[in-house]
Formats: C-alpha cells, structure tokens, sequence
C-alpha cells in the first residue's frame, strides 16, 4: 500500500500544488489520478518516487516513509512511465529497456535477451529491437516506455499522462494492452490523466482531484458515474453517465434466449458450423454488425441492439458459433438493475 498522509508541496515560487493529501493506494490495482490541468496530479505522482519532495506530510510504501530510502535507489525500484515514452534517442529500443538492469549490475548480454521478451509481452515484434525510438511509431514507442518501465520487475509502476501523445485508435489498443498486462502482472500502479474516459476505463480505483489536488471524490468508476460527489465531479464525468454505467453492468443481468433464427420477420444466417453471416429480411441479407461473448458488458450489448437490423444482439461461443440472442425487450431487466444498484450507492452515501 502506498500512503499519503496529509502531504503538501509548495513550489519555492510560492505555488501550492499538492494541499494536505491524504490518500491510500491499494496494492495490485490500478489508481488513477484525474483532475484538470494544473491540479497536482503529476507533483503528487512524483513524490512517490522522490522526483518531488514534499514540503510537509509523509509518503509511506508498505509502511515505510519513502524519505528513508536513496532517491536514486528508490527511482531504480518503482517504473516510470511519461507522456512520448521519453525514451534516449540515440539508444537501441533494446538498450532502452534493458538500461535499469544495467544500473542495477545484470549483464549486458542477460538483460538484453530480457528485453527481447518484454518486447513481446508488451505486443511488439522483437525484430523493433534494434531499431532506434525515431524509427517507431508513436504507440510503439509508448509500447517500449511500457516495457523499460516493467524491466526491473517493480511492484510499483507510475504512469503520467503516458498515451496523451497518440491518436484516439492507438490510445484505445494501448489502454487496452494495459488491462490485459495487469490481469498477468497485478503490479501496484498510479496513473495519471487528465482524461476522465480513460481513468473509468483503467482505474479500479480513481481519485478526482480538483485544485492544489484537494480529493473530490474517491470511489470505483462504477460508483463514479452512479453517484458523483458534488457538482464539480458531475461536470467532470460529464453527460451520459447513465448510459455509461452500463459499461460496468455485465450481460449476466439480462436474459439470453437460445438461438431462435426468426426474428420480427428477420432470419438469422449461419454457415455450416452455426457461425453467424447475417440478417436475411425481405429487403436482402444484412450484416449482424458484430457479437457479443459472455461476460460482455450491458453497454456493449445494448449497442449491438440497436445496430442490427433486427433488433436482435447476437452472443457467440469460444469458437464463434451462435449459442443466444439478446431482444430489445430483454435489456430493460439489465437497466433496471443497473438502475436500483445506483439508488444503493446513493443511499449508502446519504447513509
Ligand atoms: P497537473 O499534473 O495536474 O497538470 P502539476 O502537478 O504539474 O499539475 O502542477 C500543479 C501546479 O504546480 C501548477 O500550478 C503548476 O504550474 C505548478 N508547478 C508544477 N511544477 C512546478 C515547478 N517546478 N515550479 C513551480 N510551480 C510548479
């Protein structure tokens, strides 16, 4: 667990950027940070790790004040990840992640070869090994900063603002890629963005700061959107909180109908293994546009709803074969759910 008792920085201009932060962070789960620009979110990151040092209050890692520990060690110990990667230019993207290794006192040529597998792990090909950062792409750039952070093995990883410098279809498959690296890693990481999709999406945890990084609010994505604290969380969230919410409701909550191919006068197409083609209607065969698999959640099913042409959403199996059907009709169960678990959220912070 990672502790901030009542944590201030001001800056030697006079600017209070961090006013009295209490916090705690779980171990193994991702906490995001999320607040508007300016708020100190990047100055409470970099007090973690000592890049930043606290005028008052105390950071603790599993107890220990992180003031006790060599700055320089303490950095080695905790990943680091920023905005463009910030990798050295004029290194090898293999060199690149294999550099704390290296000052940690591995062998060139082991650290090396670990490199080559973390390539991996974060989704690239090894051949990008010996190229140089100009020669990759935005996102793979982003990929290796992921990777040189998670060289050393830390418990710990920060990431500030690390996938604000790429385009809105890599940032999706590089937040993506981090879920999936965290459900095999489970490390401790602090996440900053100024994007609040982005911490609902990531976060187990988010902490919504407004400024001098007071704590608005501290509470799961879900409850987030079911129950914002004040007017300044609720602007932040923004509109269709409802709807979104819906992201954290999973198909389980609604009915699933076995596989009826006659729809409201649309047949369902399969080929031969019962994978589905398309909507056969009067007017011709219309694509299902998409599936679903179990665990999908409300939101994702409620869209395929409304995009097929029979009103119908499909669910596939592991092999893609049509195994149930979702009615237009069967979603209203899902939202009334999703509906009385907000009055529970509501009513426990009324409570
Ligand atoms: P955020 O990450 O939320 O954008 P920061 O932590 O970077 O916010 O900054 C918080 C406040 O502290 C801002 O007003 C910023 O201008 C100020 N600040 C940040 N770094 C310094 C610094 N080194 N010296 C003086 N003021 C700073």
């Amino acid at each position: 667990m990672i502790e901030f008792a009542s944590v201030s920085k001001r800056y030697p201009d006079g600017t209070t950027a961090v006013e009295d932060l209490t916090l705690k962070i779980e171990t193994g789960q991702i906490t995001v940070f999320v607040g508007p620009s300016g708020c100190g979110k990047t100055t409470a990151l970099r007090m973690i790790n000592r890049m930043v040092e606290p005028t008052s209050g105390h950071i603790l890692i599993d107890g220990d004040d992180v003031t006790t520990r060599p700055a320089a060690q303490l950095r080695r110990e905790i990943g680091y990840v920023i905005q463009a990667a910030g990798l050295f230019p004029h290194r090898s993207v293999v060199d690149n992640i294999a550099t704390v290794p290296v000052l940690r006192g591995e062998r060139r040529r082991d650290a090396r070869m670990q490199a080559l597998g973390l390539l991996e792990r974060v989704g690239l090909p090894a051949n990008l090994g010996e190229r140089y950062p100009s020669q990759l792409s935005g996102g793979q750039q982003q990929r290796v900063g992921v990777a040189r952070a998670l060289a050393a093995d830390p418990p710990v990883l920060l990431m500030d603002e690390p996938f604000s410098a790429v385009d809105a279809v890599v940032r999706d498959d590089l937040q993506a890629e981090l879920l999936r690296l965290q459900s095999e890693l489970g490390k401790t990481i602090v996440l900053v963005t100024h994007d609040i999709d982005e911490a609902i999406r990531l976060g187990d945890r988010v902490a919504v700061f407004a400024q001098g990084a007071r704590l608005a609010q501290y509470a799961a994505p879900a409850d987030l959107l079911a129950a914002p604290a004040d007017d300044f969380v609720a602007s932040l969230v923004g509109r269709d909180r409802g709807f979104r919410g819906l992201s954290f409701a999973d198909e389980s909550q609604i009915v699933v109908r076995p596989i009826d191919h006659e729809v409201d006068g649309s047949r369902l197409e399969t080929d031969q293994d019962g994978r589905p083609l398309g909507w056969r209607t009067t007017d011709g065969l219309f694509p299902t546009e998409g599936s679903f698999r179990e665990g999908a959640s409300l939101r994702a099913v409620t869209d395929l709803v409304i995009l097929s042409p029979a009103g119908a959403a499909v669910r596939v199996d592991e092999d893609g074969r049509a195994d149930g059907l979702v009615l237009l009709v069967d979603l209203a169960g899902g939202v009334r759910d999703q509906q009385r678990k907000r009055l529970t959220v509501l009513a426990e912070g009324a409570g």
